[in-house]
């Protein structure tokens, strides 16, 4: 049984890399990728490393309150000397910041049995199907939770020293993204006010572009170069940038491994609603 004081203790220890094998210990800042990932070798897959802990929410709505201890960012800022209390207020403070821009905070979103999907589909006798609802949470998808745990690992560096910058000199954020995750992207930016470049498909959507400019974002398109290798010149125009010193503020793991840590608030609202709500086994399949 654990003890009171140690339900506050951060939980992660650090990344293993599920291809190399490679770890990194979780003090380490800046830790986007495996130690043993290059530019020509990007198959590497750092996986967060965590004991099994109990899943305990507090009953906060808030899941990066809530589930504060479970994240990489709280062992991270922990590690290097971020008092509980501190961690706990960043947390707070940069959603306060966040709700500014987008008109929501980060909140426990609507976890609903569709009951009209459930019988199309004939699984309506064994529980049915269950619907995650992000559509209404910060930027209108799942992609702010990916970024939010970046930008957390990103301000706990500069307050605990450990960042190559101070917040003067920050270097721009980069994404590489035509839909959903620039918009989160730019709206956490726009947050902190933290320059950001989106590269952008020229095919992008005005409507998306638009919103992208009203953010502040600065929106750079990116044409096939007769120079390009194979692949999305986004993508290869977002890598030069991160090559440059650019921070890769990217919803893919390859490019950001703490991108995770974030995105594992959905599956610990999920598992705490089964947990709370539902009896038996909660799921047999889960589609994303
Ligand atoms: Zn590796």
């Amino acid at each position: 049984m654990a003890t009171a004081a140690a339900d506050h203790d951060p939980v992660v220890s650090g990344w293993r890399c599920a291809v190399c094998d490679a770890t990194t210990p979780i003090d380490q800042a800046l830790s986007w990728s495996c130690p043993h990932a290059t530019g020509d070798d990007r198959h590497h897959a750092p996986q967060i490393v965590q004991r099994i802990a109990p899943l305990c929410s507090g009953g906060y709505a808030n899941p990066f309150v809530a589930f504060r201890r479970y994240l990489a960012f709280d062992a991270f800022a922990a590690a290097n000397g971020m008092a509980v209390e501190a961690r706990d207020s960043l947390v707070r403070e940069l959603d306060s910041l966040v709700a500014g821009v987008a008109g929501t905070g980060f909140v426990t979103t609507p976890f609903l049995r569709a009951d009209a999907l459930s019988d199309a589909l004939g699984f309506a006798a064994d529980g049915g199907v269950w619907v995650k609802d992000e559509t209404r949470h910060v930027a209108g998808s799942h992609k702010a939770r990916h970024l939010f745990g970046i930008l957390l690992h990103l301000v706990a560096a500069e307050r605990c020293g450990v960042a190559p910058w101070s917040p003067t000199t920050r270097p721009p954020l980069a994404i590489a993204s035509c839909g959903n995750a620039a918009i989160a992207a730019s709206t956490l930016a726009a947050s902190v006010q933290w320059p950001i470049r989106v590269f952008v498909p020229e095919s992008a959507s005005p409507t998306v572009m638009g919103t992208l400019h009203a953010l502040g974002a600065t929106v750079e398109e990116c044409p096939r170069l007769a120079t390009d290798p194979p692949g999305d010149p986004c993508v290869h125009r977002f890598r030069e940038a991160v090559r440059d010193g650019a921070v890769p503020f990217s919803v893919q793991g390859t490019e950001n491994a703490w991108c995770l840590d974030g995105g594992r608030t959905i599956g610990w609202e999920m598992a705490r609603h089964f947990e709370e709500a539902v009896e038996g086994p909660p799921l047999d399949r889960v589609f994303v």
